[in-house]
């Protein structure tokens, strides 16, 4: 049998080939995902930027620094998550992934979570947000808060982003962190 990490590697070969939409013309490389595929927890951001469209790596650029730094607060490192995105090849100028392009990549997403069969999807940002629960509101109301939709649970959490351009958001963001170790424990203990 495939093991997950077969099956991942079979999926980034396919993403390399990729032309479901146009984002490909524009980008240097696919940034399939990354991390381990056995984790528990798995991180779901918006689009490559500049600095991970030049190394196919997901958050290597200064949001994913700050992200570092918050997954430190709870006592994780990328080692412990699996980390992608709802689009997987960069928008010119980092513009918002338009509706149809995260609908193009949605299968790569949807297999992702299938192998990985992570216990809890962190939504980074309204992007990642409104592909997994369009209803729940806004990512202002709802930030910090888990849900559960069809036997998945999820966090909505502010993407890293926000707190490099406005400072004050960083308490809020750290806070919301530690509500990860929390949904976690919860979810393990339901399972024991
Ligand atoms: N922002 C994202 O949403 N994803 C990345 O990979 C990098 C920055």
């Amino acid at each position: 049998m495939e093991s997950k990490q077969q099956k991942i590697l079979a999926l980034c070969e396919e993403v390399k080939e990729c032309k479901k939409c146009s984002l490909y013309k524009f980008a240097k490389n696919p940034v399939a995902g990354g991390g381990n595929v056995e984790a528990e927890l798995m991180f779901v951001g918006e689009a490559p930027g500049e600095k991970e469209d030049f190394q196919g790596v997901p958050f290597v650029g200064a949001a994913g620094k700050f992200l570092d730094q918050m997954l430190e607060s709870i006592d994780l490192r990328r080692e412990d998550i699996y980390i992608t995105n709802v689009v997987k090849h960069r928008p010119p100028g980092n513009r918002d992934p338009k509706p149809e392009e995260v609908a193009a990549c949605w299968p790569y997403l949807a297999r992702q979570i299938e192998i990985i069969q992570p216990k809890l999807i962190v939504c980074l940002g309204r992007h990642s947000l409104s592909r997994f629960l369009p209803s729940v509101g806004p990512i202002s109301a709802v930030h910090g808060r888990a849900f559960k939709k069809n036997g998945q649970a999820y966090m909505a959490l502010y993407h890293p982003a926000v707190g490099l351009y406005n400072g004050g958001m960083r308490e809020t963001l750290f806070n919301d962190f530690k509500k990860i170790r929390i949904a976690l424990k919860k979810i393990n203990k339901k399972g024991e």
